[in-house]
Formats: C-alpha cells, sequence, structure tokens
C-alpha cells in the first residue's frame, strides 16, 4: 500500500511533518494532550501559537519523543 506514512504526525499549527523518533512539544493541558486526539506542535512557537488561540489559563508546554517507526 502506497499510504505508509513517512513521518508521526502533523503539528498542529503549521502542518510540518513530526519524523518518527523525533522531539516534538505537546501542551500540558490534559485536553490537548490526549494520545489519539491531542494536538502535537513542531517547536514551542507553535505551541505559543496554540496559547493564543486556546486561551488556557495556565499552560505550558512539554517535550516529548515520537514513537519510532513501527
Ligand atoms: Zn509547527
Ligand atoms: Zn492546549
Amino acid at each position: 500500500m502506497s499510504d505508509e506514512q513517512n513521518f508521526w504526525r502533523r503539528c498542529s499549527n503549521c502542518k510540518k511533518e513530526i519524523g518518527w523518533g523525533a522531539e516534538y512539544h505537546v501542551c500540558n493541558v490534559s485536553t490537548c494532550n490526549r494520545k489519539r486526539t491531542g494536538v502535537v506542535f513542531c517547536s514551542v512557537d507553535c505551541w505559543d501559537a496554540h496559547l493564543g488561540a486556546a486561551r488556557h489559563r495556565t499552560a505550558w508546554s512539554e517535550e516529548r519523543v515520537a514513537p519510532k517507526k513501527p
């Protein structure tokens, strides 16, 4: 099949590809970092843009590492 992804997910802000095993950032707010539906960001800058739209009262970004290619 040709739909095999060469990357893990796309940044929720700029749509840049986040590669397998790459570092990425999440929002610490629990509704924002659900495993399947949560938002992910390629950089702190993109998380910052999310912060402007989401208007969390208190939030910070957490660094994560994407899973290795299955
Ligand atoms: Zn981004
Ligand atoms: Zn958030």
